[in-house]
């Protein structure tokens, strides 16, 4: 299954831009004429779509949990989500951590010979900070979009509204002190789910455990309760 929707993205168009260009100085989105001027509601309509696009042709939905983000990226979104509802602001998370196959995907979205679609990022693979689990993308339900901007900016991150030629006002990314070439060396060698990056020298990303609680304490207590009972019961007869 994901293999079949990993393949259908074989044979990008060469010499697209986007996939060697830092997130953070992105160029102007090419391709297509509704592309060389994008406003950001243009943008922010199009990526609202993007997780159906990506299931459309097998991938997985956008991950819209903090549990697969960078520990500290995490603790500082955690920062930024209070600071925001102590302002009055609040949001809905539409993305956080992406596969190099999910981010690769979106980026083909409008890059395809016939596709007319608005492009969606200007990142392919690892070149997004969310394939490191240090970028999330937010739709405000209440304030806007330059508050929330403002507000993160204040708190150390990246906000995706100073892009220039993509002004990307639902993002921010948290990587002090990194540049992208650390994180992704070889943007070429991200295109597949089953690449994982991940800086040296730094742990995975927290894997989520469903495993349902075990039930064996509570029926260690009960059992021990039942013979606690029954030594009265033989002292008392
Ligand atoms: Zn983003």
């Amino acid at each position: 299954m994901r293999r079949a929707g990993v393949s259908n993205f074989v044979g990008a168009p060469a010499g697209a831009v986007g996939a060697t260009t830092a997130v953070g100085t992105p160029a102007t989105a090419v391709g297509t004429p509704a592309n060389d001027a994008l406003d950001w509601a243009t943008l922010l309509g199009a990526q609202q779509s993007a997780s159906a696009a990506l299931q459309s042709v097998g991938l997985p939905p956008l991950d819209t949990s903090l549990d697969q983000m960078n520990g500290e990226a995490h603790q500082a979104f955690l920062a930024l989500q209070a600071a925001a509802t102590a302002q009055g602001l609040a949001f809905t998370v539409r993305s956080t951590r992406r596969s190099c196959a999910q981010q690769h995907g979106l980026w083909l979205i409008g890059r395809t010979p016939g596709d007319e679609r608005t492009h969606v990022t200007n990142a392919d693979g690892c070149v997004s900070w969310h394939v490191a689990g240090r970028a999330v993308d937010v739709t405000m339900t209440t304030g806007t979009y330059a508050d929330f901007g403002s507000l993160a900016k204040s708190m150390g991150w990246k906000w995706g509204g100073d892009f220039p030629g993509f002004p990307d006002v639902g993002h921010v990314e948290w990587h002090p002190g990194l540049t992208i070439e650390q994180v992704c060396p070889v943007p070429s060698a991200c295109s597949d789910a089953s690449v994982d990056v991940t800086l040296p020298g730094e742990p995975p990303p927290a894997t989520v455990d469903d495993t349902p609680p075990s039930t064996a304490p509570l029926a260690f207590l009960l059992g021990s309760l039942g013979l606690l009972g029954l030594v009265f019961y033989k002292r008392g007869s």
